[in-house]
């Protein structure tokens, strides 16, 4: 069957990295049968110039109708005024699109690529052997909560409120994933909240740990308050297998944990809705990172965590597991021959642009498939 693709490259650097990924999905196209039908839309600013909204309804309607969205980053300083106040237009488009799809699984993979010990600003001996996933719940919490707004206060000054708001079954669902994921690694699971000091996490803290009692005991569960899981993170990432947490905490988090990677241009991510009756699962595959205003159109930008998305669709999506870890090993191989765009690039050395990065990918799936 063909599988249905559809691509938003949005805005910033989002099409140039989006760009390097199409040439790996052509890839695999080419030289390994796989069977994609792809259709290319606008998202962010760039719908908003076009459109006068951010998401389209026919956009929307196209991302249902497809197997899985790929995109690339959006937002930036010239939309960034249509985001204040409370109407349709402050939220992203790709809020908007993990709202309406109900993608409420965020994988967020984090690993120490050895080629780039030296260049994380952590030491090498700390972020060595690196190897953790941050399920961050991605369709509730404080970026959705209701009332949300700035109000006038009849002083003269403003008022901003957000909610954070979380119910049993948006919880329950979430740490699912997480447990489920962690029965495919190392059986661990470190739930991260903050119920010393919010209802929230009380709530969430209690879901989590009845749901581990009545289906996962297999697993093992640690609950980690949010602030010590940062701090965790950098003293010793390597104790982590799986995380999972709330949408505010976990897109910090991740940002945070970036730097074992050696930049936030280096990670992927999956965000996965419920599986249907026949298994398949609504998906957005998408770098971490955002728009990078400072460097888009440069051709600077790292497009290896657009790259590695397409690697977790081909596992996520397709059920493509080794051809995944063929993409993931070409990733490896290109840092290893000495790529380097200048976000992982140590002082004084040479640094390569967008494309040329894409260039060794491919070499280095030649080469594997040669080999
Ligand atoms: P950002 O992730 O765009 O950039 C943060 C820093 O990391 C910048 O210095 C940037 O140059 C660098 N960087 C990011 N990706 C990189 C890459 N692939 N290669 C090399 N360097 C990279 O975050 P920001 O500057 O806080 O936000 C910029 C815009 O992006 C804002 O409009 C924000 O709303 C939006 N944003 C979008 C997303 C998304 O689309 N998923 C996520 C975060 C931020």
């Amino acid at each position: 069957m063909t599988f249905k693709l559809l691509v938003l490259p949005g805005d910033g650097i989002g099409p140039e990295v989006i760009a390097q990924a199409r040439r790996v999905i052509d890839w695999f196209v080419a030289r390994r049968g796989l069977k994609v039908e792809i259709e290319e839309d606008l998202l962010g600013g760039a719908s908003h110039d076009r459109h006068g909204t951010f998401l389209t309804e026919a956009t929307k309607a196209r991302a249902r109708a497809a197997d899985a969205v790929l995109i690339g980053a959006e937002g930036g300083p010239k939309w960034a005024h249509l985001r204040s106040g409370s109407g349709p237009e402050a939220r992203s488009g790709l809020i908007r699109l993990r709202r309406e799809l109900e993608v409420y699984a965020n994988l967020r993979p984090i690993k120490a690529f050895a080629a780039l010990s030296q260049e994380s600003p952590l030491k090498a001996e700390v972020i060595r052997g690196v190897d953790l996933v941050i399920v961050r719940e991605l369709t509730g919490g404080v970026y959705f909560g209701e009332p949300r707004g700035i109000e006038k206060l009849p002083d003269g000054t403003r008022r901003g409120v957000d909610t954070q708001v979380y119910t049993t079954p948006e919880i329950e669902r979430v740490a699912r994933a997480a447990f489920e994921l962690a029965r495919t690694r190392r059986r661990r699971v470190a739930s991260v909240d903050k119920a010393n000091v919010m209802q929230t996490g009380v709530l969430w803290r209690q879901e989590v740990q009845r749901l581990h009692q009545a289906a996962y005991s297999d697993v093992t569960l640690e609950n980690v308050l949010a602030d010590n899981c940062a701090m965790q993170l950098i003293r010793d990432p390597r104790q982590f297998d799986v995380i999972v947490t709330d949408n505010l905490f976990g897109d910090l988090l991740s940002d945070g944990a970036a730097m074992i990677a050696g930049s936030l241009g280096m990670l992927p991510s999956a965000s996965l809705g419920a599986p249907d009756a026949r298994g398949r699962r609504k998906a957005i595959y998408e770098p971490v990172h955002g728009s990078a205003p400072d460097i888009a159109g440069t051709n600077a930008a790292n497009p290896l965590g657009a790259v590695l998305s397409v690697a977790m669709m081909l596992r996520h999506s397709l059920g493509l597991g080794a051809e995944a870890e063929l993409l993931e090993r070409a990733v490896e191989a290109a840092l290893a021959s000495g790529l380097r765009t200048a976000d992982i690039a140590a002082p004084g050395t040479s640094v390569v642009t967008t494309a040329a990065m894409g260039d060794g990918v491919i070499a280095a799936l030649e080469a594997a498939a040669r080999g």
